[in-house]
Protein backbone atom coordinates (compact mmCIF):
# COMPACT_ATOMS: atom_id res chain seq x y z
CA UNK A 1 0.00 0.00 0.00
CA UNK A 2 1.49 3.34 -1.20
CA UNK A 3 0.92 6.75 0.62
CA UNK A 4 -1.99 8.91 -1.00
CA UNK A 5 -1.81 13.01 -1.78
CA UNK A 6 -2.90 15.53 0.93
CA UNK A 7 -6.18 16.83 0.01
CA UNK A 8 -7.46 20.59 0.60
CA UNK A 9 -11.05 21.61 1.51
CA UNK A 10 -12.12 25.11 2.57
CA UNK A 11 -15.40 26.18 4.73
CA UNK A 12 -16.81 29.62 4.95
CA UNK A 13 -14.33 32.04 6.99
CA UNK A 14 -11.18 31.49 6.03
CA UNK A 15 -11.23 27.50 7.14
CA UNK A 16 -8.85 25.32 5.71
CA UNK A 17 -9.57 21.72 6.50
CA UNK A 18 -5.88 19.64 5.13
CA UNK A 19 -7.06 15.76 4.76
CA UNK A 20 -4.02 13.12 5.30
CA UNK A 21 -4.45 9.67 4.50
CA UNK A 22 -1.93 7.49 6.67
CA UNK A 23 -1.44 3.89 6.34
CA UNK A 24 -2.13 2.54 10.08
CA UNK A 25 -2.39 -1.54 8.80
CA UNK A 26 -0.44 -2.98 6.95
CA UNK A 27 -3.91 -3.24 4.51
CA UNK A 28 -6.03 -0.22 6.12
CA UNK A 29 -5.65 3.85 5.54
CA UNK A 30 -7.12 6.11 7.60
CA UNK A 31 -7.61 10.15 7.39
CA UNK A 32 -5.97 12.70 10.25
CA UNK A 33 -6.93 15.99 9.16
CA UNK A 34 -5.82 19.72 10.26
CA UNK A 35 -7.78 22.44 10.57
CA UNK A 36 -6.76 26.15 10.09
CA UNK A 37 -8.24 28.83 11.30
CA UNK A 38 -6.35 32.09 11.47
CA UNK A 39 -3.75 31.96 13.44
CA UNK A 40 -5.82 28.32 15.12
CA UNK A 41 -4.64 25.23 14.33
CA UNK A 42 -5.85 21.70 15.08
CA UNK A 43 -5.07 17.84 14.53
CA UNK A 44 -8.21 15.68 14.15
CA UNK A 45 -7.05 11.85 15.04
CA UNK A 46 -3.33 10.77 15.09
CA UNK A 47 -3.99 7.70 12.78
CA UNK A 48 -2.65 3.91 14.62
CA UNK A 49 1.33 4.48 15.59
CA UNK A 50 1.85 1.18 14.41
CA UNK A 51 4.18 0.58 10.88
CA UNK A 52 4.29 3.55 9.10
CA UNK A 53 1.54 5.44 10.53
CA UNK A 54 3.53 8.04 12.38
CA UNK A 55 6.03 8.35 9.24
CA UNK A 56 3.29 9.16 7.28
CA UNK A 57 1.63 11.40 9.79
CA UNK A 58 4.72 13.49 10.28
CA UNK A 59 5.16 13.44 6.18
CA UNK A 60 2.28 14.93 5.77
CA UNK A 61 2.47 17.50 8.68
CA UNK A 62 6.02 18.39 7.03
CA UNK A 63 3.73 19.14 3.08
CA UNK A 64 1.33 21.44 5.02
CA UNK A 65 4.04 23.71 5.07
CA UNK A 66 4.11 25.24 1.68
CA UNK A 67 0.08 26.29 2.53
CA UNK A 68 0.54 28.25 5.61
CA UNK A 69 1.64 32.04 5.87
CA UNK A 70 4.69 31.02 8.03
CA UNK A 71 5.43 26.91 8.32
CA UNK A 72 3.41 25.55 10.51
CA UNK A 73 4.76 23.08 13.29
CA UNK A 74 3.72 20.87 15.75
CA UNK A 75 4.02 23.50 18.39
CA UNK A 76 1.55 25.65 16.31
CA UNK A 77 -0.81 23.65 17.21
CA UNK A 78 -3.97 24.77 19.81
CA UNK A 79 -6.08 21.71 19.78
CA UNK A 80 -5.48 17.53 19.59
CA UNK A 81 -9.30 16.12 19.00
CA UNK A 82 -9.52 12.28 18.66
CA UNK A 83 -13.03 11.26 17.36
CA UNK A 84 -13.71 8.09 18.71
CA UNK A 85 -11.61 5.24 20.81
CA UNK A 86 -10.49 3.15 18.03
CA UNK A 87 -6.66 2.07 18.10
CA UNK A 88 -6.43 3.36 13.86
CA UNK A 89 -7.58 6.98 15.50
CA UNK A 90 -5.56 7.49 18.47
CA UNK A 91 -2.94 4.80 18.83
CA UNK A 92 -0.69 8.29 17.54
CA UNK A 93 -1.41 10.10 20.66
CA UNK A 94 1.89 8.32 22.00
CA UNK A 95 4.02 9.89 19.14
CA UNK A 96 1.86 13.39 18.64
CA UNK A 97 2.27 13.64 22.37
CA UNK A 98 6.55 13.83 21.96
CA UNK A 99 5.57 16.80 19.80
CA UNK A 100 3.07 19.03 20.98
CA UNK A 101 1.41 19.82 24.20
CA UNK A 102 -1.97 20.91 22.59
CA UNK A 103 -4.81 20.19 25.26
CA UNK A 104 -6.37 16.53 24.13
CA UNK A 105 -10.28 16.26 23.81
CA UNK A 106 -12.34 13.35 23.40
CA UNK A 107 -15.84 12.49 24.32
CA UNK A 108 -16.79 11.27 27.85
CA UNK A 109 -17.62 7.85 26.72
CA UNK A 110 -14.17 7.00 25.37
CA UNK A 111 -12.51 9.37 27.75
CA UNK A 112 -10.96 6.25 29.82
CA UNK A 113 -9.96 4.59 27.11
CA UNK A 114 -7.68 7.20 26.55
CA UNK A 115 -6.88 8.13 30.72
CA UNK A 116 -7.00 4.38 31.80
CA UNK A 117 -5.49 2.30 28.73
CA UNK A 118 -4.91 -0.94 30.29
CA UNK A 119 -7.98 -1.07 32.48
CA UNK A 120 -10.13 -0.61 29.65
CA UNK A 121 -7.96 -3.15 27.83
CA UNK A 122 -8.43 -5.65 30.20
CA UNK A 123 -12.36 -5.33 31.06
CA UNK A 124 -12.72 -5.50 26.92
CA UNK A 125 -10.52 -8.31 26.50
CA UNK A 126 -12.83 -10.56 29.25
CA UNK A 127 -16.10 -8.84 27.44
CA UNK A 128 -14.62 -10.00 23.86
CA UNK A 129 -13.87 -13.49 25.30
CA UNK A 130 -16.99 -14.28 26.69
CA UNK A 131 -18.79 -12.46 23.39
CA UNK A 132 -16.86 -15.47 21.79
CA UNK A 133 -17.82 -18.45 23.71
CA UNK A 134 -21.55 -17.41 24.16
CA UNK A 135 -21.03 -17.30 20.13
CA UNK A 136 -20.33 -20.47 19.65
CA UNK A 137 -16.75 -20.36 18.25
CA UNK A 138 -14.58 -23.63 18.89
CA UNK A 139 -12.64 -23.53 21.96
CA UNK A 140 -9.05 -23.06 19.64
CA UNK A 141 -10.48 -20.62 17.33
CA UNK A 142 -11.20 -19.01 20.62
CA UNK A 143 -7.73 -18.56 21.59
CA UNK A 144 -6.67 -17.64 18.22
CA UNK A 145 -8.91 -14.86 18.03
CA UNK A 146 -8.32 -13.41 21.68
CA UNK A 147 -4.22 -13.56 20.49
CA UNK A 148 -5.29 -11.30 17.28
CA UNK A 149 -7.65 -8.85 19.54
CA UNK A 150 -4.85 -7.81 21.77
CA UNK A 151 -1.87 -7.94 18.91
CA UNK A 152 -1.98 -3.85 18.43
CA UNK A 153 -3.76 -2.43 21.40
CA UNK A 154 -0.51 -3.06 24.19
CA UNK A 155 1.72 -0.70 22.77
CA UNK A 156 -0.26 2.50 24.07
CA UNK A 157 0.20 4.16 27.44
CA UNK A 158 -2.52 6.82 28.62
CA UNK A 159 -2.44 10.23 27.93
CA UNK A 160 -3.92 13.40 30.31
CA UNK A 161 -7.22 14.74 28.50
CA UNK A 162 -7.77 18.06 29.22
CA UNK A 163 -10.98 18.35 27.65
CA UNK A 164 -14.14 16.39 27.76
CA UNK A 165 -16.38 16.68 25.24
CA UNK A 166 -20.31 16.39 25.14
CA UNK A 167 -23.43 16.02 22.41
CA UNK A 168 -24.08 19.77 21.53
CA UNK A 169 -20.90 21.17 22.80
CA UNK A 170 -18.21 23.73 20.79
CA UNK A 171 -14.81 23.09 20.97
CA UNK A 172 -12.70 26.64 20.37
CA UNK A 173 -15.34 28.44 19.08
CA UNK A 174 -15.14 26.64 16.12
CA UNK A 175 -16.45 23.25 16.04
CA UNK A 176 -19.70 21.49 17.00
CA UNK A 177 -19.73 18.72 18.62
CA UNK A 178 -22.39 15.63 17.88
CA UNK A 179 -22.65 12.76 19.77
CA UNK A 180 -23.08 9.94 17.30
CA UNK A 181 -22.79 6.39 18.95
CA UNK A 182 -22.86 2.74 17.49
CA UNK A 183 -19.41 2.38 16.25
CA UNK A 184 -18.11 3.23 19.51
CA UNK A 185 -19.33 4.64 22.45
CA UNK A 186 -18.45 7.72 22.12
CA UNK A 187 -17.80 8.73 18.57
CA UNK A 188 -18.40 12.36 17.33
CA UNK A 189 -18.60 14.49 14.06
CA UNK A 190 -17.69 17.73 13.98
CA UNK A 191 -19.27 20.24 12.10
CA UNK A 192 -17.12 23.32 10.95
CA UNK A 193 -18.52 26.02 8.50
CA UNK A 194 -20.86 23.64 5.87
CA UNK A 195 -18.09 20.60 6.26
CA UNK A 196 -19.10 17.85 8.34
CA UNK A 197 -16.00 15.40 9.97
CA UNK A 198 -18.18 12.56 10.05
CA UNK A 199 -15.18 10.02 11.65
CA UNK A 200 -16.06 6.77 11.39
CA UNK A 201 -19.75 7.54 11.53
CA UNK A 202 -20.54 8.05 7.99
CA UNK A 203 -17.86 6.57 5.25
CA UNK A 204 -18.01 6.00 1.65
CA UNK A 205 -18.03 2.52 2.39
CA UNK A 206 -21.46 0.99 3.25
CA UNK A 207 -20.09 -2.03 5.79
CA UNK A 208 -19.88 0.10 9.24
CA UNK A 209 -18.08 -1.52 11.91
CA UNK A 210 -20.62 -1.96 14.65
CA UNK A 211 -19.81 -4.35 17.88
CA UNK A 212 -22.66 -5.15 20.09
CA UNK A 213 -23.73 -3.75 23.35
CA UNK A 214 -23.21 -7.23 25.00
CA UNK A 215 -19.22 -6.12 24.46
CA UNK A 216 -19.33 -2.50 24.42
CA UNK A 217 -22.39 -0.43 25.88
CA UNK A 218 -23.56 2.16 23.97
CA UNK A 219 -22.45 0.50 20.24
CA UNK A 220 -24.70 -1.47 18.35
CA UNK A 221 -26.99 -1.44 15.22
CA UNK A 222 -30.03 0.58 17.57
CA UNK A 223 -27.95 3.45 18.84
CA UNK A 224 -25.88 3.40 15.54
CA UNK A 225 -29.88 3.85 13.22
CA UNK A 226 -30.93 6.28 15.59
CA UNK A 227 -27.71 8.49 15.63
CA UNK A 228 -27.62 8.32 11.47
CA UNK A 229 -30.86 9.92 11.47
CA UNK A 230 -29.63 12.95 13.56
CA UNK A 231 -26.98 13.52 11.53
CA UNK A 232 -29.17 13.12 8.17
CA UNK A 233 -31.68 15.64 9.70
CA UNK A 234 -28.42 18.27 10.00
CA UNK A 235 -29.17 21.35 6.73
CA UNK A 236 -26.74 22.57 4.98
CA UNK A 237 -23.86 20.03 4.68
CA UNK A 238 -22.20 20.68 1.27
CA UNK A 239 -19.16 18.29 2.06
CA UNK A 240 -18.81 15.12 4.59
CA UNK A 241 -14.59 14.13 5.29
CA UNK A 242 -14.56 10.13 6.72
CA UNK A 243 -11.90 8.73 9.11
CA UNK A 244 -11.45 6.21 5.82
CA UNK A 245 -11.55 6.73 2.76
CA UNK A 246 -12.48 9.93 -0.38
CA UNK A 247 -14.65 12.96 0.60
CA UNK A 248 -18.19 12.46 0.54
CA UNK A 249 -20.04 15.35 -1.88
CA UNK A 250 -23.96 13.86 -1.07
CA UNK A 251 -23.28 13.30 2.89
CA UNK A 252 -27.26 12.22 2.27
CA UNK A 253 -26.29 9.71 -0.20
CA UNK A 254 -24.04 8.19 1.44
CA UNK A 255 -26.29 7.47 4.49
CA UNK A 256 -29.10 6.37 2.47
CA UNK A 257 -26.86 3.78 1.28
CA UNK A 258 -25.36 2.66 4.52
CA UNK A 259 -28.65 2.30 6.05
CA UNK A 260 -30.05 0.22 2.37
CA UNK A 261 -27.14 -2.33 3.36
CA UNK A 262 -27.46 -2.79 6.99
CA UNK A 263 -31.61 -3.44 6.35
CA UNK A 264 -29.96 -6.02 3.51
CA UNK A 265 -27.71 -7.61 6.42
CA UNK A 266 -30.50 -7.74 8.79
CA UNK A 267 -32.64 -9.57 6.15
CA UNK A 268 -29.84 -12.13 5.59
CA UNK A 269 -30.02 -12.96 9.27
CA UNK A 270 -33.89 -13.47 9.46
CA UNK A 271 -33.32 -16.03 6.00
CA UNK A 272 -30.63 -18.01 7.42
CA UNK A 273 -32.79 -17.69 10.96
CA UNK A 274 -34.99 -20.08 9.30
CA UNK A 275 -32.72 -22.41 10.55
CA UNK A 276 -31.21 -22.76 14.21
CA UNK A 277 -27.65 -20.59 14.23
CA UNK A 278 -25.16 -19.90 16.96
CA UNK A 279 -23.43 -16.43 16.26
CA UNK A 280 -20.44 -17.97 15.27
CA UNK A 281 -22.35 -19.89 12.37
CA UNK A 282 -24.15 -16.78 11.17
CA UNK A 283 -20.99 -14.66 10.67
CA UNK A 284 -19.25 -17.70 8.62
CA UNK A 285 -22.60 -17.28 6.46
CA UNK A 286 -22.48 -13.45 6.32
CA UNK A 287 -18.72 -12.71 5.82
CA UNK A 288 -17.43 -16.02 4.27
CA UNK A 289 -14.01 -16.12 3.72
CA UNK A 290 -12.68 -13.59 6.31
CA UNK A 291 -10.02 -14.85 7.97
CA UNK A 292 -7.48 -13.22 11.01
CA UNK A 293 -8.30 -10.19 12.58
CA UNK A 294 -11.60 -9.82 9.94
CA UNK A 295 -13.05 -13.07 11.25
CA UNK A 296 -13.13 -11.29 14.77
CA UNK A 297 -14.38 -8.35 13.31
CA UNK A 298 -17.42 -10.64 11.41
CA UNK A 299 -18.39 -12.02 14.22
CA UNK A 300 -18.95 -8.63 16.32
CA UNK A 301 -20.65 -7.73 13.37
CA UNK A 302 -22.72 -10.82 13.56
CA UNK A 303 -23.38 -10.48 16.93
CA UNK A 304 -24.77 -6.64 16.64
CA UNK A 305 -27.31 -7.64 14.21
CA UNK A 306 -28.31 -10.66 16.33
CA UNK A 307 -28.57 -8.81 19.20
CA UNK A 308 -31.10 -6.13 17.35
CA UNK A 309 -33.49 -8.75 16.02
CA UNK A 310 -33.47 -10.83 19.41
CA UNK A 311 -34.27 -7.68 21.40
CA UNK A 312 -37.15 -6.66 19.37
CA UNK A 313 -38.88 -10.32 19.47
CA UNK A 314 -37.74 -11.28 15.92
CA UNK A 315 -35.69 -14.40 17.10
CA UNK A 316 -35.89 -16.94 19.86
CA UNK A 317 -33.88 -19.88 21.46
CA UNK A 318 -34.00 -23.20 19.56
CA UNK A 319 -31.89 -24.87 22.24
CA UNK A 320 -33.42 -23.94 25.48
CA UNK A 321 -33.12 -27.36 26.98
CA UNK A 322 -29.62 -27.35 26.40
CA UNK A 323 -28.82 -23.95 27.29
CA UNK A 324 -30.66 -24.93 30.51
CA UNK A 325 -28.61 -27.89 31.12
CA UNK A 326 -25.24 -26.58 30.57
CA UNK A 327 -24.57 -22.74 31.47
CA UNK A 328 -21.81 -22.89 28.81
CA UNK A 329 -23.97 -23.66 25.87
CA UNK A 330 -24.05 -21.20 23.14
CA UNK A 331 -27.58 -20.04 22.24
CA UNK A 332 -28.80 -21.24 18.59
CA UNK A 333 -31.37 -18.46 17.45
CA UNK A 334 -34.44 -18.97 14.93
CA UNK A 335 -37.35 -17.74 13.88
CA UNK A 336 -39.17 -20.78 14.54
ZN1 LIG B 1 -13.49 3.30 14.26
ZN1 LIG C 1 -11.42 3.85 11.76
Amino acid sequence: MTTEPITRHEAPGGIRIYRMPLRVFPAMMANVYVVIAGDYAALIDTGSGLGDSTTDLRAAFADLRTDWHEPLTWTDLRRVIITHAHIDHYGGLTAVRSLTDAPIAVHELDRRVLTHHEERLTLARHAVSVFLRRSGAPPQKHVALMQLYGWSKDLFHSVDVATTLRDGDTIDDLFRVYHVPGHCPGQICLHVGDILLSADHVLPQTSIFLPPESITLATGLDHYLKALRAIDALPGIRLALGGHGEPMIDLHRSIGRIVEAQQQRLDQVRELCSEPHTTYQLAASLYPGATGYDELLALQKAGAYVEYLDMRGELTIANLDEMQADELAPPRYWRG
